[in-house]
């Protein structure tokens, strides 16, 4: 499949690859991108565009996206989010106490100033990026294809609910949010008893410090156990210990869900069980992004006609930074160009085809794969090397299955 914007930047529906070829060769359009190829018109031509239905499915750690049109795949893809923010930040403060006691030693203690952190409806950055990340794949679908409908997939539990009602009131009979979290604690679980890893068989929650102890129904006092663990834990056999770090995941979720819900645009919501059901059940695909993204697309249970291209992208810091001279400036390490070629440009060197990670004035540069696995630490640039792509933050590779 070509891609194809029209004379304006507006997207037409794809073309076949020997289309494409002959409307370059008349010079009637020109190659705008190489991965995913999509070519411009440079005539006016008439514009008749069906429906495509795209459909995402969303997650902390990656997203999924498809988009298809009368039942057959156009296009799919898969997004790594990026997971370092919090830990640079934190970096980054410990870089600023340090230079603090190295340079004004005597300055006086502040606290409270930072008016930002307490903003209203303010999100934390590793979260905006996240959320972020979302937007910018569905502008990136969007740029390329006349996409007429969204659906999305939030998560399939109401996280928010389960985090705000800790304490059950069991004399009032509320045992329908207690339906929910023990919903939720097998999904968090994994549909696995904790214990002895083991499936497929009756699944007890119980409560790591006993409710008659004053244990809440908050999920981090919750686990999933299998009858024979249970009976066990019960017995004094053995004790669970409390492991709270589970639901930052999910919780994460929430938020994300949240924000996506102001700032996606119109789409239809559809939900993990019906997204599962449709995967396994009528289209017969293994568990990935991007096969989620098709079953979210198909909204009649009709079978999809497959495509083997999937689209790898990879979000990455848009530059490193540095104090340079000067009071307290933190200012980007230029970016600038080496012999023509920046940071994260993709090349094709007489080494191999890679992105730039290193660049030195001698002409030799390191350049990695789509990973960040070294292809070649020191490969001369000046000799045989062509730009294959321009320096992005979202690295992208495109892989046939
Ligand atoms: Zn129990
Ligand atoms: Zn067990």
């Amino acid at each position: 499949m070509v891609f194809v914007i029209n004379k304006n930047g507006k997207p037409l529906m794809p073309c076949s690859p020997a289309k494409a070829k002959h409307l370059l060769r008349a010079v009637k359009a020109k190659c705008i991108k190489q991965i995913p190829y999509t070519i411009k018109l440079l005539w006016d031509c008439e514009e008749n565009t069906q429906e495509v239905i795209a459909g995402m499915d969303t997650g902390s750690k990656t997203i999924g996206c498809a988009a298809t049109t009368n039942s057959k795949v156009i296009y799919q893809s898969e997004i790594q989010i990026r997971q370092d923010i919090s830990k640079k930040m934190e970096q980054r403060k410990m870089y600023r106490r340090n230079r603090r006691n190295r340079k004004t030693r005597y300055r006086k203690a502040r606290w409270s100033n930072r008016t930002n952190s307490f903003r209203k409806d303010r999100l934390a950055p590793s979260l905006l990026s996240k959320v972020n990340a979302h937007l910018r794949e569905k502008t990136s679908i969007e740029s390329i294809l006349p996409i007429s409908k969204w659906i999305v997939e939030l998560a399939s539990f109401d996280i928010h609910k389960i985090s705000n009602s800790n304490v059950i009131d069991y004399k009032n009979g509320n045992q329908k949010g207690f339906y929910n979290i023990k919903a939720y604690i097998i999904y968090r679980d994994n549909h696995q008893c904790q214990k002895c890893k083991s499936k497929k068989i009756k699944l007890h929650i119980h409560h790591i410090i006993f409710r008659s102890n004053g244990g809440t129904d908050s999920p981090e006092n919750l686990i999933t156990l299998c009858k024979a663990c249970h009976d066990k834990v019960h017995a004094g056999e053995y004790n669970i210990k409390e492991n709270a770090s589970k639901t930052k995941h999910a919780t994460e979720i929430g938020i994300i869900k949240s924000q996506l819900k102001k700032k996606f645009g119109d789409f239809v919501e559809t939900f993990g069980y019906e997204t599962k059901f449709k995967r396994e059940q009528i289209l017969k695909l293994s568990k990935t992004h991007y096969n989620d993204a098709i079953a979210i697309c198909c909204e009649n249970n009709e079978l999809m006609d497959l495509n083997n291209i999937i689209y790898f992208k990879k979000h990455v810091a848009k530059g490193d930074y540095r104090q340079t001279s000067g009071n307290r400036s933190e200012k980007k390490i230029p970016t600038g160009k080496l012999f023509g070629l920046r940071k994260f440009d993709l090349i094709k060197t007489s080494k191999g085809v890679g992105f730039i990670k290193g660049k030195r004035s001698t002409g030799f540069f390191s350049i990695m794969d789509f990973e960040g696995n070294i292809i070649n630490s020191s490969v001369n640039i000046t000799k045989n090397c062509k730009r294959l792509i321009a320096r992005n933050t979202t690295l992208i590779k495109r892989r046939a299955v």
